[in-house]
């Protein structure tokens, strides 16, 4: 049953313009009923974001495809995640990259997505208890950051976690709405690119 449900899901998402063949195959090998409280699993094939612990949300798969798709993940790459949630936009970062490193300020949300990663054997994922907006100086640089919470601008510090010719995909704060914008660092030049209008939960800055 679950199956048909998720040839479903990849077909809407080809059709709403998803093409990238790796993204796809990701989605289809990651299972999202996985990252789903009891209550809402029989929806995790549904293009919908849904409730998970702590008020926090799973993204729709369309905005996960979509960003996955705009940050053009390759194999060699070392990607930062800020703001694990589920865990869930992480899983299919893993499948593409070499290696995840991911941070979440909330410590029940950072431990129930390390007990998913676990079972489902994503080995190459390392998770972070603290505030993503300090990024993780340990480990850079980045090829790749994307953000999975609202902010109202990036810091600094952040753009000094990518190097030449890096990219993030943030979701920000403007006018009331909220934009998905591609950060592409070319000769120590910030150059960015708008694309869809989303909704996210805010970047919250310290840890509960
Ligand atoms: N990528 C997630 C989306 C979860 S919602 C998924 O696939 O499920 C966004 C998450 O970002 C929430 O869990 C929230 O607690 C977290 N978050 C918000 N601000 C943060 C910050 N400054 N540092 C780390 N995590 C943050």
């Amino acid at each position: 049953m679950l199956d048909v449900r998720k040839i479903r899901l990849i077909l809407e998402l080809r059709e709403s313009g998803i093409s990238n063949v790796e993204v796809l195959s990701a989605i289809e090998k990651i299972p999202r009923e996985e990252f789903i409280s009891e209550t809402y699993r029989n929806q995790a094939y549904e293009n919908i974001a849904l409730p998970i612990e702590n008020n926090q949300t799973i993204s729709q798969p369309y905005v996960v495809a979509r960003m996955t798709e705009l940050l053009d993940v390759k194999k060699n790459h070392k990607v930062l995640e800020i703001g694990t949630g589920s865990g869930y936009q992480c899983a299919i970062l893993s499948i593409l990259a070499r290696r995840v490193y991911t941070i979440e300020r909330i410590k029940n949300l950072h431990e129930a997505s390390n007990k998913i990663f676990d079972k489902l054997k994503l080995t190459n994922i390392v998770s972070k208890y603290n505030d993503g907006n300090n990024g993780w100086v340990e480990q850079v640089p980045f090829d790749r950051i994307i953000f999975t919470a609202a902010s109202k601008k990036i810091n600094n510090k952040i753009f000094s976690h990518i190097d030449n010719e890096g990219v993030i995909i943030c979701p920000i704060e403007k006018n009331n709405k909220q934009i998905l914008i591609k950060y592409i660092k070319k000769n120590n030049e910030i150059i960015s690119e708008e694309y869809d209008d989303v909704l996210f939960v805010p970047n919250l800055q310290g840890v509960v």
